[in-house]
């Protein structure tokens, strides 16, 4: 297919350097680099002419440039259209693993956050921010946050069970013990649900008794989410990653089945994957079908 370079922006988040007039390396994050051993220069002038369209300076040789145009497009360094505004999501369209994308009909659009505090109004601001539409009605396309300013376990199953019955995707994020945590990102019917983290936790702790204790334990007594400078950032950063990533459907980065916690003093990230518990009380109840299942789709763009 023939490409015409006045088409094309060159994605902003790359760049390029030569050695010599010999080589020349096409750089972008995730470091899967391109090295070129000839015609460097012409293809530097192609790549120039892409970053300032206006310039006319370079002369760009017509079949350098017709390969070159095929080899940036395959990689997804070239856009059509205006690049995102946003850097982290120009970022994102460059993950190798962008290309494995939940494409359920079921994706959501908006999200709808349950749970009142303070870091209910981070995550709200973050998001409006972001230009993320946010649902008031608790639409069930909808994907809900539940956020929490503390580790509550009846808030926090309650509301798991409801989203499992209803069949609507959610994802918990709250404050636990002076750590962030973020997950899982239950997609009902395919993923593990919050329950069935609780129940493979309680069964590998070697203080299930207290751990029982903790999970009944009177929300009064347990420590707060209070904010501020840091914290405040570090959850709307979080969050805000979280539910961007899902919103693409790039569920296989955004983590289904994991939980993350964060450690906000030493920058400690710790993520648990989850296994499906066979006999979950919540998500096993067999009224879920799953209209696809997650992980063969996965497979299936591996293939
Ligand atoms: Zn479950």
């Amino acid at each position: 297919m023939q490409k015409n370079i006045e088409d094309f922006v060159i994605h902003p988040d790359i760049h390029w350097v030569s050695v010599g007039n010999e080589r020349l390396q096409i750089r972008q994050p995730n470091g899967d680099n391109i090295t070129f051993d000839n015609y460097a220069n012409e293809i530097k002038n192609v790549l120039e002419r892409l970053k300032n369209p206006l310039s006319k300076t370079e002369v760009v040789d017509e079949d350098i440039m017709d390969q070159v145009l095929e080899i940036l497009f395959s990689k997804g360094f070239l856009s059509n259209k205006n690049v995102n505004e946003f850097q982290f999501l120009r970022i994102a369209d460059l993950n190798q693993n962008d290309r494995i994308k939940y494409k359920e009909k079921r994706l959501p659009k908006s999200v709808f956050i349950e749970g009142n505090g303070n870091l209910v109004k981070v995550v709200k601001e973050s998001l409006i921010n972001s230009k993320i539409k946010i649902n008031e009605n608790d639409n069930p396309n909808a994907l809900k946050i539940v956020v929490a300013d503390q580790d509550s376990y009846s808030l926090l199953s309650a509301e798991n069970e409801k989203s499992v019955i209803k069949n609507q995707s959610v994802v918990f994020f709250r404050w636990i013990s002076g750590k962030f945590r973020i997950g899982p990102f239950v997609v009902p019917g395919e993923t593990a649900c919050l329950e069935c983290a609780y129940q493979r936790e309680l069964a590998s702790n070697l203080f299930a008794d207290e751990m029982k204790a903790y999970m009944a334990c009177d929300e009064k007594e347990l420590p707060k989410y209070e904010g501020g400078p840091v914290l405040d950032n570090l959850a709307a950063a979080l969050i805000t990653r979280e539910i961007m990533l899902i919103l693409r459907g790039d569920y296989e980065i955004a983590g289904t089945s994991t939980i993350v916690t964060l450690d906000p003093l030493l920058l400690e990230i710790k993520h648990s994957s989850i296994l499906r518990v066979p006999r979950c009380k919540v998500c096993s109840k067999g009224a879920q079908k799953p209209s696809r299942n997650y992980r063969n789709l996965v497979q299936e763009s591996n293939n």
